[in-house]
């Protein structure tokens, strides 16, 4: 199998490399590839770049993510988030190719406190969300061959990440204030590429299971409770980590005013891909914990 993967040197990017290795042939780009375009802001570029290596599976983990930025150059969020994977899709149904793509939680309000489900009406908040879901849209009128997995909250051990930062200023401040009216799972990146293939290697079965589906770590949190969650870790770390924070003080989003407003239910129920692919998918804290041991070490 021939897999041509866009968006390498991302979060879940860089896990994809790793996961996809073992179905076949990857190639994989980024922005800055010289040998073949890998720009999403060139959309004619990616078409040639797709009509040149001939994939069986084109894999986009590229995207506009800078989710407040989005609202000030909504263009530009347009092109890379929509223009540029409805282009992927074209050429995927010219090629009989699959095309696998990511979208959001943020295609949703945020309403209610029900997990929300595949078939629930969208309606985004924000320039990012809407401009996800019209790259979704995109995909699924080309007729292609595709898998839309929507996620929310992704992490990574590479790099940085909440868990992370709020380490970090625990370690600095006396006090932290964490938003605790925003509902979702964090969802690692490992967890969102070693899914991406097993759910390959289905479709190659059965293609008749191809679609959008909600990916996200079982379980549910909000940010403050996450961030203490972290810091317990922490602290039970051997040798434990010093905290000069004594209080996580939970506030409302509105303590942090943003350019982008985001949901306040990001709940994602998963049971369609869990039944369908056959899948279980591990609580959030097993992959936070697993990552901080990682960082911690
Ligand atoms: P990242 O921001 O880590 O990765 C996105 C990648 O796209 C980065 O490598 C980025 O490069 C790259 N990119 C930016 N501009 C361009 C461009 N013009 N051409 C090509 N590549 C470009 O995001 P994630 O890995 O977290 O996201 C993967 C997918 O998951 C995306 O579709 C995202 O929308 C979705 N998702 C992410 C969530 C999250 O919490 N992160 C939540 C829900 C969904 P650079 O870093 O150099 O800008």
């Amino acid at each position: 199998m021939n897999i041509l993967l866009f968006g390498k040197d991302g979060q879940v990017g860089w896990e994809l490399q790793r996961s996809l290795s073992v179905l076949g042939k990857v190639k994989a780009l980024d922005f800055g590839s010289t040998e073949h375009c890998g720009d999403f802001s060139n959309p004619a570029g990616l078409a040639d770049t797709v009509r040149a290596l001939r994939p069986d599976v084109i894999v986009n983990a590229a995207a506009h993510t800078a989710v407040d930025k989005a609202e000030s150059e909504p263009d530009f969020a347009r092109t890379l988030n929509a223009t540029a994977p409805g282009v992927l899709a074209e050429e995927a149904t010219r090629l009989g190719a699959w095309l696998v793509h990511y979208s959001t939680d943020y295609v949703f309000d945020g309403s209610g406190s029900r997990p929300w489900v595949e078939t629930d009406a969208p309606a985004p908040l924000s320039v990012y969300g809407r401009t996800k879901l019209e790259g979704e849209q995109l995909i699924q009128q080309s007729g292609c061959k595709h898998l839309i997995l929507r996620t929310s909250w992704v992490y990574a051990a590479r790099g940085g990440n909440f868990a992370k930062t709020m380490l970090r200023l625990a370690q600095e401040r006396d006090r932290l204030t964490v938003i605790d009216d925003q509902w979702g799972a964090p969802t690692g990146a490992d967890l969102l590429a070693d899914v991406t293939a097993h759910a390959i290697r289905h479709l190659q079965q059965r293609p008749q299971d191809a679609g959008l589906y909600h990916l996200v770590a079982s379980g549910e949190t909000n940010w403050h409770s996450y961030a203490k969650y972290v810091l317990a870790q922490a602290q039970q770390a051997q040798p434990a980590i010093e905290l000069k924070a004594t209080e996580v003080a939970p506030v409302p989003t509105s303590a942090f005013p943003t350019p982008a407003r985001r949901p306040h239910n990001s709940r994602l129920d998963t049971s369609k891909l869990q039944t369908t692919f056959g899948l279980t998918l591990p609580h959030w804290q097993q992959g936070v914990a697993r990552m901080l041991q990682e960082a911690l070490a």
